[in-house]
């Protein structure tokens, strides 16, 4: 079916929504962007992935030619253009189009690009069985090179480990940072509970601040379940008694096995249950 685009001010048919080849988002990766998520007609968080994606942009340097506003407006009509109450939506904005140098003062009309689909990451049985994952040895990018904190369309970091991942015969991968510790996975962040507290690593280990992972730890602390911060080494992870993995698209995934080693008792266990239920009632604005 054709999809309905947003392009920067307006809605247009699939076959409409053109960008440049000199756009600095192609030949760069020079832009930043956000995936969200519809659940009954309402997007999750939107505030939250808006500021986020204003946050991309202020680290690039690149302004969005448009308001919040008009953003948020934008994304539910693009939603609704489409008849997606519950769909997922990749907001993207570019550069635009420039000279074949780097320059980014040498480009203008910096493109935003709204795209609604259906996002189906991972297999239903998944959820129920658990995943398995490998520690890939492509490291995060190191915060002093490119910050994770960036979602930027430069995603070759996670890319090369996800390959790994997939030569593996594992659908996601877990990265550690520059220190040797756990960063996150390739597109999910990464929990542990060990003797019952709920342990993710913190913005400065390397990682993607993702609102999938602060929606869950509000609901640990709202469920009465001690979560923080911590730096984790991949000893904690093989040693923890549940592991599991979060993102917009994903939700909540529990992990049974890291690099050939079974967590805890090699099926979802009842932290990551009760997190994913909490989820799932949360989302929907229960
Ligand atoms: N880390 C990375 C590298 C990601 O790309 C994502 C988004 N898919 C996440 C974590 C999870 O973030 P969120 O919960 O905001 O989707």
């Amino acid at each position: 079916m054709s999809r309905i685009v947003f392009m920067n001010d307006r809605l247009v048919p699939e076959a409409e929504a053109r960008v440049s080849v000199f756009d600095h988002g192609l030949l760069y990766g020079d832009g930043v962007f956000e995936g969200m998520r519809s659940y009954s007609g309402r997007v999750f968080r939107m505030e939250a992935h808006l500021d986020r994606l204003w946050d991309s942009a202020r680290a690039i340097a690149l302004e969005i030619p448009m308001t919040k506003e008009a953003v948020a407006k934008a994304v539910d009509d693009t939603l609704a253009a489409n008849k997606l109450p519950d769909g997922y939506v990749r907001l993207i904005v570019t550069r635009g189009a420039g000279t074949l140098g780097l320059d980014p003062n040498r480009t203008s009309h910096p493109q935003v690009i709204v795209i609604a689909d259906m996002i189906s990451l991972y297999p239903r049985e998944l959820y129920d069985r658990g995943l398995r994952i490998v520690t890939a040895a492509t490291q995060r990018s190191h915060p002093a090179t490119l910050s994770p904190r960036i979602k930027s369309l430069n995603y070759l970091n996670n890319i090369m480990a996800k390959l790994e991942g997939l030569q593996a015969g594992c659908v996601e991968a877990l990265m550690l940072n520059h220190k040797g510790e756990v960063a996150e996975c390739t597109a999910d962040n990464v929990f542990a509970v060990r003797k019952g507290v709920v342990l993710t690593p913190p913005p400065d280990a390397g990682i993607l601040e993702g609102i999938t992972r602060g929606a869950v730890m509000d609901l640990a602390h709202s469920a009465g379940i001690p979560c923080r911060e911590a730096t984790l080494t991949r000893h904690d992870l093989y040693t923890a008694e549940e592991v599991f993995i979060t993102g917009t698209a994903a939700e909540v995934v529990p992990v049974v096995e890291i690099d050939g080693r079974k967590i805890g008792a090699g099926v979802p266990g009842p932290v990551t249950k009760r997190l994913a239920a909490d989820f799932h009632t949360h989302v929907r604005g229960g």
